[in-house]
């Protein structure tokens, strides 16, 4: 079973409010939040109780949330928002990036008011969530063809160029290309770009201009969706020294030029399982801390049990 599907029917089970499938969520995730966590909090203690917010706020909003979407993403956003609120409370000035995670997420969340649909964000939002919608597709198409023609090269350079925003001059020098050659893998990746927007049949479907391609809004949209990341059995290769080019050689570049935090926590979580090293029971903890909200997220009456 693919881990979407698997994540999908674990979800339903949790809608119904099954304490054993959210007891699985938790021990399924825990690891690579905690890692998540504990790379942007100086205290651990402060790692583990964001953590556990994290869990409660998922339950809390899980009416938001839009199976379609990989869970762990959905997961990873809710931690990030609490970070940002355990460093605001703390007075510390949240790290820029930690700010500008949490601000991107704010959309994709619209946590707190389960349930409820704000009607304010309709309209305006509503079409630029559609162009989003559009645009991250067809950048998850051209990333698709790109890979399934080995052309991991041209995959990095719009990586660093739309994602990371690199300059060619900055992306040629990291690469070793020349900036002619940048500029010709940008310029032939936005035109096919330009042609698969064109192809959707939405009537509405966004015009496309080169400068909008590496502004702020392709960054959130690749980010968000999460357009290169590595599938966890990548990472797992990776780490067992099995995997081999050209996925070798991008693995190594999503996780140390671009320095995914996402895909690092992962790698963590799973370093620390490859070397079994005795931890604290957390699934436990996180398990009794938030299994109060679990009835809460199910529409039947809370049961005896
Ligand atoms: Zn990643």
């Amino acid at each position: 079973m693919e881990q979407s599907q698997a994540d999908e029917l674990l979800v339903q089970d949790i809608l119904r409010g099954e304490q054993e499938a959210w007891r699985n969520l938790i021990a399924r995730y825990e690891g690579r939040l905690l890692a998540f966590a504990r790379a942007r909090l100086a205290a651990h203690a402060d790692a583990e109780d964001v953590v556990q917010e994290a869990f409660v706020g998922f339950l809390q909003s899980l009416s938001n949330y839009d199976p379609s979407r990989p869970l762990e993403t959905y997961l990873f956003a809710i931690l990030r928002y609490k970070i940002h609120d355990l460093l605001k409370r703390q007075g510390a000035h949240p790290m820029r990036t930690v700010e500008d995670d949490a601000m991107l997420d704010d959309a994709l969340l619209t946590e707190g008011h389960a349930g409820e649909t704000p009607s304010r964000h309709l309209g305006a939002d509503e079409h630029r969530r559609r162009r989003a919608e559009l645009l991250g597709d067809a950048l998850k198409s051209l990333i698709g063809e790109m890979r399934d023609s080995n052309r991991f090269g041209d995959l990095q350079v719009i990586e660093l160029s739309f994602y990371v925003g690199g300059r060619n001059k900055d992306i040629a020098a990291l690469l070793e290309l020349d900036e002619k050659q940048v500029a010709g893998i940008k310029f032939r990746a936005i035109q096919r770009l330009k042609a698969v927007l064109e192809s959707s049949s939405m009537p509405d479907s966004p015009q496309l201009d080169s400068s909008e391609v590496t502004d702020v809004t392709v960054s959130e949209i690749w980010r968000r969706r999460r357009l290169t990341c590595l599938k966890r059995s990548t990472l797992g290769a990776y780490l067992f020294g099995i995997l081999e080019d050209p996925w070798l050689g991008y693995t190594q570049f999503h996780l140390d030029v671009v320095a995914c935090p996402m895909c690092l926590a992962n790698l963590e979580d799973l370093r620390t399982e490859a070397e079994a090293e005795p931890t604290p029971d957390y699934t436990e903890r996180f398990f009794q801390t938030s299994v109060g909200f679990l009835s809460r997220a199910d529409t039947s009456p809370p049961s005896q049990a």
